[in-house]
C-alpha cells in the first residue's frame, strides 16, 4: 500500500493548524510592583521590528517599549541625551531618595534604574539630582520641595519615589536630573513620560529619554537607566 498520500494529507492538516495557532492574538503575562499577574494585549503594542513582547507594557493604554540603555546584555551605550537645565535648578538640594512629603497631592511615582557608562559597567556612587514640578505643574523655588540628591549603591542602582509631575505653559510631563560618575562630567537631562499628548508639542522632549511605565497598585513604576562617559 503506498502511504505517500495519507502522509501528505498529514502534513497538510499540520500545516493549516500551525498557522492557525501562530495567527491568534498573541498574550504575555507580566508580574504587577505586588507580585499579582496581569494579562497583557500585545495586539495593538508589538514592535514592527521586534517580534519579542515588550515587558513595559499593561493594558490601560501606557505603554512604551522596553529599551532599556544597556539592557538585553548590551556592551556598549550611547551617553545619556544632554538638554537643557531650565530655570528652575536649585543648588544644594538635600540628600533623600524619596522627594514625598506628608500631605503631597499627586500620583505616587517609584523610578528605577542604573547608571552605566558607555561600556555597560555600573557606575558606583554616581550623584543624581532630580528637581520636578508638583502635581499642579509648580515648582518650589524658595525652598527644596520635590527637590533631592542621591548616589547610586554598589550595584550601580538608584530609586527615587516621588510623584507625577504636573504640566506647566509649554511644558509636557517631565522630571529634570543631573548625573554624575564619581570625577566624571555631569549631565544634564530630564525624563519624560509616554503616552502624554503633550510630548508631541515640546520642544525638549525627545524619545529616547522616556521612562518605560506600569501601573501599580498605588501610582506608577518607571524604568530608566542612564549612560554617563566612561572614564
Ligand atoms: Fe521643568
Amino acid at each position: 500500500m503506498n502511504r505517500k498520500p495519507i502522509l501528505n494529507i498529514l502534513m497538510a492538516v499540520c500545516v493549516v493548524a500551525l498557522a492557525a495557532c501562530t495567527s491568534a492574538a498573541p498574550t504575555a503575562i507580566a508580574s504587577n510592583n505586588d507580585n499579582t499577574t496581569v494579562v497583557v494585549p500585545t495586539t495593538a503594542s508589538v514592535s514592527e521590528t521586534n517580534t519579542t513582547v515588550p515587558t513595559a507594557e499593561i493594558s490601560n493604554g501606557i505603554s512604551t517599549s522596553s529599551n532599556l540603555a544597556c539592557g538585553n546584555g548590551s556592551t556598549s551605550a550611547s551617553t545619556t541625551l544632554e538638554v537643557t537645565e531650565g530655570p528652575y535648578f536649585t543648588a544644594n538640594s538635600p540628600e533623600h531618595a524619596s522627594l514625598l512629603e506628608e500631605g503631597m497631592s499627586g500620583t505616587k511615582l517609584v523610578v528605577t534604574g542604573y547608571v552605566y557608562d558607555t561600556n555597560c559597567q555600573p557606575v558606583a556612587n554616581a550623584l543624581l539630582d532630580f528637581w520636578q514640578a508638583n502635581a499642579n505643574g509648580v515648582y518650589d523655588n524658595s525652598g527644596y520641595t520635590l527637590r533631592g540628591h542621591q548616589f547610586t549603591d554598589a550595584n550601580g542602582r538608584y530609586q527615587l519615589t516621588t510623584v507625577v509631575p504636573g504640566l506647566y505653559t509649554g511644558r509636557t510631563e517631565h522630571i529634570h536630573v543631573k548625573v554624575q560618575a564619581p570625577n566624571g562630567k555631569l549631565i544634564t537631562s530630564q525624563l519624560f513620560f509616554p503616552g502624554v499628548t503633550e510630548n508631541d508639542g515640546d520642544g525638549i522632549f525627545d524619545q529616547s529619554l522616556l521612562l518605560s511605565i506600569q501601573e501599580t497598585n498605588d501610582g506608577l513604576q518607571g524604568e530608566f537607566n542612564f549612560v554617563v562617559p566612561a572614564s
